[in-house]
């Protein structure tokens, strides 16, 4: 089986090797995401690609339990010097960067030297529970959605490119060359933009993608990142994707968007559940919803992340559901009428960008096959700021503040079962080292000191 995807990638490799240099492209930046959530890169010579995709590209696994810090921990499985991983480009998602002339990029599957897939490898572990899914007749389409902030920076200072007003025109017209030259650069290299727009926290701005299978919406949101660095960096910009930027003000969300599709129907519209939801779709929600305590320790993974998850800032600190509510963590978009069919779909608020994408669409249906398996039904709606409810509304609605630390959201997280057997002792055991480290690391430091030393890792 792996045998078979890799002699496809080597023939498309052997395919592109031509045409890529005619464009004038000659390296290719190879990528994959750690479960710090940094993306780390390997690059090769165009000439070179065909080899990378037979036999890969050396990384030491000691970066599975690599730190935001740079430090390393270990794990039952992983630590230490010795050892090495095979990072095999998937050729047919390789893309020109746009933003960085000469250059193409491709995501990266972590194998071992003898050609089985790694099993830390967060990636396949995307494809596996996508699998998992199909297997049910159900296909999910997925889409991250981007916030991040945007500033000038010298030797001592980062000036935000932007101090509001929020959503306007007016800053539109200051970040207009940036803007354009983003937007054109992701449409060349085939994103599906969707919408852009200048965010409400200061130097803070937004794009949203189409939704795309779980695996390549990953891969879209690490292809937009390097994308958005690109474009930055041209315009003598630096981008930010950590929770939180500023200290005091609303943080960068990671926000995703997903709907269940059999066939060609949307299990999101012309059900019996609530605001249409099927049966199935209901459950599935209703898994995600119960799992959320653990799941924010995958999706909210950064000792910064609980500096951001606070109530009355969107950021959706409570687990509950609504549509179009915006304090909840799961909010439910039914779309405009005439469009629902193919518009409904749900949104987890609760997730910002130091997760990696890969583990957070394979984490979501795991939470969401379980919600399935045992056919959950979701809790009353919360149609308010649950913020604002008195302690026994929120027990009557079934309403729970998700964790306040990473350190409490990875107590959750090691009691889940669903989590830990959805993703493998050795890649849940790393994962769970790795939020122990961090825990560890920044355990003494002030929220300042947490925002400074997270603010450009991501
Ligand atoms: N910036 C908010 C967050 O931290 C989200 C704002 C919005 O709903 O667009 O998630
Ligand atoms: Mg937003």
């Amino acid at each position: 089986m792996q045998a078979d995807v890799v002699s496809a990638r080597v023939e498309r490799a052997r395919e592109l090797t031509k045409s890529l240099t005619k464009q004038g492209i000659r390296a290719v930046a190879l990528t994959n995401v750690d479960n710090s959530g940094i993306t780390l890169v390997k690059t090769v010579p165009v000439s070179r690609l065909e080899r990378a995709a037979q036999f890969g590209i050396g990384l030491s696994p000691i970066f599975d339990v690599h730190l935001v810090n740079d430090d390393f921990t270990s794990s039952a499985d992983l630590g230490g010097p010795v050892g090495d991983l095979r990072l095999m480009p998937d050729t047919f998602m390789l893309r020109p960067l746009a933003a960085q002339p000469g250059w193409a990029w491709a995501p990266t599957d972590q194998y071992t030297q003898e050609g089985e897939v790694f099993p830390c490898c967060q990636r396949t572990f995307a494809g596996r529970m996508t699998e998992r899914l199909a297997e049910r007749g159900i296909a999910m389409r997925l889409a991250f959605e981007l916030e991040w902030f945007v500033a000038t920076v010298d030797a001592k200072d980062a000036t935000p490119i932007h101090r509001g007003p929020a959503y306007s025109a007016a800053v539109l017209s200051e970040i207009s060359d940036f803007a354009r030259d983003l937007i054109a650069a992701l449409e060349e290299e085939g994103v599906g933009v969707e919408q852009f727009h200048p965010e409400y926290a200061t130097g803070q701005v937004e794009i949203s993608v189409a939704p795309q299978d779980p695996v390549g919406a990953a891969d879209t949101n690490v292809l937009v990142r390097q994308t958005i660095r690109g474009v930055s960096a041209r315009h003598g910009y630096k981008s930010s994707f950590a929770p939180v930027a500023i200290l005091g003000e609303v943080g960068n969300g990671g926000h995703i968007h997903f709907s269940l599709w059999e066939d060609t129907r949307n299990l999101f519209a012309g059900g019996k559940g609530p605001h249409g939801m099927t049966d199935r779709a209901e459950a599935f929600v209703a898994g995600v919803l119960e799992e959320l305590p653990a799941l924010v320790a995958v999706g909210s993974s950064s000792v910064a992340s609980y500096l951001r998850l606070v109530p009355h800032h969107w950021a959706g600190a409570f687990a509950c559901w609504g549509r179009e509510n915006r304090e909840a963590a799961v909010r439910f978009v039914t779309g405009m009428v005439g469009t629902r069919d193919t518009a409904a779909n749900t949104e987890v608020k609760c997730f910002d960008e130091s997760s990696n994408p890969y583990l957070v669409a394979g984490a979501i249906i795991a939470a969401g096959l379980s919600g399935m398996e045992r056919n959950l039904r979701l809790p009353p709606e919360v149609t308010v700021d649950p913020g604002t409810l008195s302690s026994e509304e929120q027990e009557r609605l079934g309403v729970r503040r998700l964790p306040e630390s990473l350190e409490e959201a990875v107590n959750h997280l090691e009691k889940s079962d669903v989590l830990r057997e959805a993703m493998g002792d050795v890649l849940f055991n790393a994962f769970v080292a790795v939020r122990r480290g961090e825990v560890a690391a920044f355990a003494d430091k002030t929220p300042e000191e947490v925002v400074e030393a997270h603010r450009w890792r991501y």
